[in-house]
């Protein structure tokens, strides 16, 4: 798919060693941008860093911990010592958990996925809109969210509160920064064909067939159909949409 250059911009993307977030940063490296890949686990975002840089593009590994705001400090100032700025950030990093109901679902599991999918895109947005801010020159965020953010989702009390956070926490940094030229939007992927994927089909294989009936397409998505949407929403192409939750998901909301 032709994507709007990025050339001279630099974008960071957080999980940008796992299955969606490391074909979006391969994405913005294809168009041009240089990328810092960060990831808990540091050397699987060295591994694709350097996927990047032997295809000749421009990128860098950091670790993180999104939950923890000295590395998220961190792995913004890294971005601007190795690549000058930030323009584009992709706040990707997440985790499931076992599907349970509600009332069983124990306090440490909820305070977990909370602290991962919804404060650690609080915490990047915080240092990545403190940079944006002293450039002076605008940007662009997208935050992962889910149709999970959209709709109800039985049996993942934590993951479906965190991903509707991560719309609200989009759209009310959408108003506050709109008027510096940031542009804050969020992704609501169907599911898609990645690590996490596997793992959930792996733990009830009868969850494949009725996921993909869930989805109009009656198929899941792959990455890369998620990170097409990161690279528009990021690109001027784009230039006059913020605070909206784009869902990538073959329709699975629709009905
Ligand atoms: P994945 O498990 O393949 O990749 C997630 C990446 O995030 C991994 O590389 C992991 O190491 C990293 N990570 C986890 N915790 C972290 C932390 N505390 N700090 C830094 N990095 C951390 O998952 P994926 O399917 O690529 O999911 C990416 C995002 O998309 C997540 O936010 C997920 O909730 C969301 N999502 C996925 C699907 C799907 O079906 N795969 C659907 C909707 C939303």
């Amino acid at each position: 798919m032709q994507q709007q250059s990025f050339e001279g911009k630099v974008a960071l993307v957080t999980g940008g060693a796992g299955g969606i977030g490391r074909v979006t940063a391969l994405a913005f490296a294809q168009a041009g941008a240089a990328v810092v890949v960060a990831d808990r686990d540091g050397s699987a975002a060295q591994l694709v860093a350097k996927e990047i840089t032997v295809a000749g593009g421009r990128a860098a590994a950091v670790q993180v911990d999104v939950t923890r705001s000295d590395d998220v400090k961190h792995m913004v100032a890294f971005t601007v010592e190795r690549f000058g700025r930030l323009d584009a950030a992709f706040n990707n990093a997440g985790i499931e958990v076992e599907a349970q109901p509600t009332h069983e679902c124990e306090e440490d599991t909820f305070d977990r996925v909370i602290g991962v999918n919804l404060k650690g895109v609080w915490l990047s947005m915080k240092h990545e809109l403190t940079q944006m801010l002293a450039q002076g020159s605008g940007g662009a965020i997208v935050n992962t969210a889910s149709v999970a953010g959209l709709v109800g989702a039985p049996m993942m009390p934590a993951y479906c509160g965190s991903k509707h956070g991560v719309i609200g926490l989009t759209k009310a940094a959408a108003a506050e920064y709109g008027r510096h030229k940031i542009r804050v939007n969020a992704v609501c992927p169907g599911v898609i064909n990645t690590p996490m994927m596997e793992r959930a089909f792996a733990a009830d294989p009868r969850r494949q067939p009725r996921m993909e009936r869930l989805h109009l397409l009656k198929r899941v998505g792959e990455p890369q159909e998620i990170a097409n949407a990161v690279l528009f929403l990021c690109s001027d192409a784009a230039s006059f949409v913020t605070g909206h939750p784009m869902a990538v998901d073959g329709g699975m909301v629709a009905v």
